[in-house]
């Protein structure tokens, strides 16, 4: 391999791309590391993909380009989440990574700064350190209470804020981002990738708040991360300039009718949704409760617990010790040792009920090994 650095832009030569959950390819694991949903998508969204196909199946659509504006997609989403949203206020993108990055590439640069909290969702930087941005960093303390006055005096253009957050699963109320979006004069982008397993979201608040940027993905609540399909919710305003900004076909054929069929079917997803909350909550009680582990009251499809081994220690190396032990049972989740915050804990994506059994069974084979 040549070294091409010299040649790259400065702020490329030294980047680092981001690292994604690991994602085996030979079967047998118990996957709860990137919170994707233990359920398939609805029947509908196969049957959508087929028809895509055209009448032979034989793909013969697939010739012609995709509706390059999502536009059926667009006037649905609006429609679904009312509140008097229209066309005009929703942009669909490549997964909501997609419209993150667009939000970043029209916000932010060298002189305008893109504001996040550490923890929360780890892209954030890099999609900063991509457009060669600067970043104003927020950090929580162990209470994970949204730091409402540091926002507002960021001096970011835009701020990301993940609501319920990663790694956490905590959840900020309506009324402490409404008291971001009254003091802050940036925009705010309430990342609700895991708003479905909430007691609220946002959405409310955008009629009030002309500055207030929700996304949401298709990848988690609707099980479809492999089709990858997020999108924006906004004023008029901010949805023209990222408009501007968008791979003019940035959604293929296949996902636009995929997600149309997943969100014409509440009904399937109300159940699901329902089933894992409910399995969230067994298992934080009786990680939480039974062994008495530190964990934060989850609103999303995960559980970020403090594991302690048999001697009633917790901390960093606890944490790893546990994340190995499952490792060589072939279960996956995931650690966070880059900081002080989540480097003590594990996060447990909530699977099947099967896939969350095996993991207790797990923990507790591994606290009858003497530490
Ligand atoms: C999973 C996740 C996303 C990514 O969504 P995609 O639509 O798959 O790109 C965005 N934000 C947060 C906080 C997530 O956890």
């Amino acid at each position: 391999m040549a070294d091409f650095s010299s040649l790259a832009l400065p702020h490329v030569a030294k980047l680092h791309a981001y690292t994604p959950g690991l994602q085996p390819t030979e079967s047998g694991w118990v996957k709860l590391n990137t919170n994707e949903c233990p359920y398939g998508p609805s029947p509908r969204v196969a049957e959508a993909i087929r028809r895509e196909l055209g009448p032979d199946a034989d793909g013969e659509p697939l010739r012609l380009y995709p509706n390059p504006k999502s536009t059926p997609l667009r006037q649905l989403v609006a429609k679904i989440h009312g509140h008097g949203l229209r066309e005009e206020n929703v942009i669909i993108g490549n997964g909501s990574d997609d419209v993150l990055n667009l939000l970043v590439r029209v916000f932010g640069g060298p002189a305008a700064a893109t504001g996040f909290t550490l923890p929360s969702y780890s892209l954030y930087p890099v999609l900063v350190a991509i457009n060669d941005g600067a970043t104003s960093v927020i950090e929580f303390d162990r209470s994970m209470k949204l730091p409402v006055e540091k926002i507002a005096a960021s001096g970011a253009r835009a701020f990301f804020l993940t609501s319920p957050n990663a790694p956490t699963g905590v959840a900020f109320t309506n009324a402490e981002l409404a008291a971001v979006l009254e003091r802050f004069p940036g925009v705010l982008v309430v990342d609700e990738a895991y708003a479905p397993f909430a007691k609220e979201n946002a959405v409310a608040l955008l009629a009030r708040h002309s500055n207030l940027v929700i996304t949401r993905t298709l990848s988690k609540a609707h099980a479809l991360a492999g089709i990858r399909v997020g999108y924006a919710l906004a004023d008029a305003g901010v949805i023209d300039l990222l408009d501007r900004v968008r791979d003019s076909y940035n959604v293929n054929r296949l996902s636009q009718a995929a997600a149309i069929a997943a969100l014409g079917d509440p009904g399937y997803y109300d159940a699901i949704i329902g089933k894992i909350i409910r399995t969230r909550d067994y298992w934080l009680g009786e990680w939480g409760g039974r062994l008495g582990w530190f964990t934060y009251e989850s609103q999303s499809n995960f559980i970020f617990t403090e594991p302690k081994n048999a001697r009633g220690e917790s901390g960093p190396a606890v944490a790893k010790a546990l994340y190995e032990f499952l490792l060589s049972r072939k279960i996956l989740v995931r650690a966070f040792p880059n900081h002080a915050l989540t480097a003590s804990f594990l996060r447990i994506s909530v699977g099947s009920d099967d896939e969350m059994f095996a993991v207790n069974t797990a923990i507790e084979a591994w606290l009858k090994i003497a530490p």
